[in-house]
């Protein structure tokens, strides 16, 4: 009787998910299983949560949307809050299981966790899936992965394709008497739960239901996808952007899956530039993947961290007082729904990094604690662009805050929409 315990972390999905697809082909029987990783939620570096209330939330529903999704299927989701490894620990005795299933992961803390429950007996097998392209299909060796973005696109463009989506397998069933996952609340967490601000870009809800709903509008319904390139530098509303990132950072749709669908909306409806952009922007999450997983431990670059907890201008930035309008306006939208535009977002960080003179990476570190779309390439990969470290440094990539105000928000609405 082999049994095989699929590990859920940012791919809260049984659709195009190759951990479970494998494990369904291996074993006799599976058990899903997913943990609220404490050291993930607190931890003492930084003076608020690593995880903050909204983005909680959000995996929240993540979590019971999926445990929703198994049960259907008759298999009961673990659910652990702790850590990783004891609640491996404790399906390992109740079920004598220490196989495990996952996805490849690529930052350190996700590595560090994995090492140890190699180092507890549990074998381990990965399976690198939550990027468009896969690693085997890379035209270079990992270790030749271009510096800049534009090399590395020319090259994905030219000699890779984008494999298929995986369907959902036919799913095993679990060991007899396996017992009901219980979801922890916001609660016992010990995070408060965030109010919706009715300003909010969008009324997001976690699970891949949902992403699949704005899918369905963002492209087919409203065909806002067509007119997505010159739309995308919005501030205001549902509609300047797919909104697709909390999705795809937790993994409740793949990037495949958005791209298959978009294959299809070109061939069926229309391709112009704006659909071949939103290519273009999942290919830069991938080249930040890629480029985690070439670099390791050095991609954060944390060797330049001093020992800080805070500075005051670093507290006015993050509750958006600085007194610069448009800054301030980005900042309060993040702290009162947990979401920022693109233009937002570097707008902010390239003010907080070449106006304030503040180490980029408490601005990451607040980015990481409440953005609903947090993604460790993501986050720390554009982080370190703006500051002109790491890919395609450059020594000054500086945003004229006033101008791109004026450009961005030529009217004052996102101001005033915030600020007053
Ligand atoms: C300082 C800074 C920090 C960021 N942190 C994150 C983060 O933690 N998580 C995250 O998903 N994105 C991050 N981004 C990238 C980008 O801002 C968001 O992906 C985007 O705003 C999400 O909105 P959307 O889904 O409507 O994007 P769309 O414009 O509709 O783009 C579609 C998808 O393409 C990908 N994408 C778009 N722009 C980028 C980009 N610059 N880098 C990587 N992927 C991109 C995202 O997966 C996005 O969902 C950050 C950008 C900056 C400047």
């Amino acid at each position: 009787m082999k049994r095989i315990i699929v590990w859920f972390r940012n791919d809260l999905r049984l659709s195009d998910n190759e951990a479970l697809h494998q494990a369904c082909l291996d074993a006799d029987e599976i058990i899903p299983y997913y943990c609220f990783e404490e050291s993930a939620i607190h931890n003492d570096s930084w003076p608020f949560p690593k995880t903050g209330a909204f983005r909680a939330q959000f995996i929240l529903e993540s979590v019971a949307a999926l445990q929703a999704q198994l049960r259907e299927e008759g298999l009961e989701l673990q659910i652990y809050h702790g850590s990783s490894l004891k609640g491996l620990l404790k399906i390992k005795e109740e079920y004598q299981a220490r196989d495990v299933y996952c996805a490849e992961e690529v930052s350190q803390e996700e590595l560090d966790r994995e090492k140890e429950m190699e180092e507890n007996g549990f074998k381990l097998k990965r399976f690198w899936q939550n990027s468009l392209y896969a690693k085997t299909d890379l035209p270079f060796e990992i270790h030749q992965l271009p510096e800049v973005f534009t090399a590395f696109r020319k090259k994905m463009e030219k000699y890779a394709q984008v494999p298929k989506a995986l369907p959902k397998p036919a799913l095993l069933k679990g060991p007899e008497k396996l017992m009901a996952g219980e979801l922890p609340s916001l609660n016992t967490l010990g995070l408060a739960t965030p109010s919706f601000d009715s300003r909010s870009a969008f009324p997001f809800k976690g699970g891949g239901q949902a992403a699949r709903t704005r899918m369905q509008s963002y492209f087919w319904e409203e065909t806002r996808i067509l007119e997505y390139k010159n739309t995308r530098n919005g501030l205001i509303g549902d509609s300047y952007s797919s909104k697709f990132s909390p999705w795809l950072a937790l993994g409740c749709i793949s990037a495949r899956e958005i791209y298959w669908e978009l294959k299809k909306f070109e061939e069926e409806v229309k391709s112009n530039s704006s659909t071949y952009w939103m290519y273009f922007e999942l290919l830069w999450r991938d080249f930040f993947r890629f480029t985690a997983l070439k670099e390791g431990r050095s991609f954060f670059r944390m060797k330049e961290v001093q020992a800080m907890k805070t500075l005051p201008h670093f507290e006015a930035w993050r509750i958006g007082e600085t007194g610069q309008a448009f800054v301030d306006a980005n900042m309060k939208e993040l702290l009162q729904t947990g979401f920022m535009s693109n233009r937002g977002r570097q707008n902010v960080a390239s003010y907080l990094i070449h106006d304030l003179k503040i180490p980029w990476h408490l601005g990451a570190a607040w980015f990481e604690s409440q953005l609903i779309d947090y993604d460790v390439c993501s986050n720390y990969g554009n982080w370190t662009y703006l500051a002109g470290l790491g890919n395609d440094p450059r020594p000054n990539r500086y945003f004229n805050v006033q101008g791109q105000a004026e450009r961005y928000d030529t009217d004052g609405a996102y101001q005033r929409l915030w600020l007053t």
